[in-house]
């Protein structure tokens, strides 16, 4: 959705409410549909002394095979979205603010990816998953596999110090 914002720009002490629901259902990990929900997003783009900001909070939901043992993870995220806006720069480059091409912000653009930024670089069902056995992929959060019982007790006693 574009926003007009060039009456706002032009008048101080003016707001935009923003109440809006961006559509990501396009990307994928792994092949399946990330986000279980659009993206819904409440806040509002004002122009306070002349300084235009926005600040909103998106709100998703997503779904994503764990990385180490595959079993689904679905998470709910609340993200704080906060954006200096200028119609352009000024001689002073700054990459705090954002250009709003002819006035115009492309809202879905700018939502989409700061929620694409702020998605883990690992999606994983919990901090310590022990993930798949390598032999029989069993998953090794349901407890330990036959594998792991051919192994030596005395062994296997080691390893597992070995891993805390
Ligand atoms: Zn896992
Ligand atoms: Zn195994």
């Amino acid at each position: 959705m574009l926003i007009e914002l060039k009456k706002l720009f032009e008048n101080e002490g003016t707001s935009l409410p923003l109440c809006l629901q961006v559509d990501l259902s396009d990307v994928q990990q792994r092949g399946e549909p990330l986000f279980v929900t659009p993206v819904s997003v409440e806040g509002e783009i004002r122009n306070r002394l002349g300084i235009v900001t926005l600040q909103a909070e998106a709100r998703f939901t997503y779904r994503a095979p764990c990385d180490r043992c595959a079993e689904p993870v679905e998470r709910a995220f609340t993200l704080p979205v906060a954006h200096g806006l200028v119609a352009e720069l000024n001689n002073e480059d700054n990459d705090d603010f954002l250009v709003v091409e002819n006035m115009k912000l492309d809202v879905d653009e700018l939502i989409r990816s700061d929620v694409l930024l702020s998605l883990p670089t690992k999606f994983l069902c919990r901090e310590d998953c022990k993930g798949l056995c390598s032999k029989c992929g069993a998953n090794l959060n349901l407890g330990t596999c036959e594998c792991a019982k051919e192994v030596d007790p005395r062994l296997s006693a080691l390893l597992e110090l070995m891993d805390q």
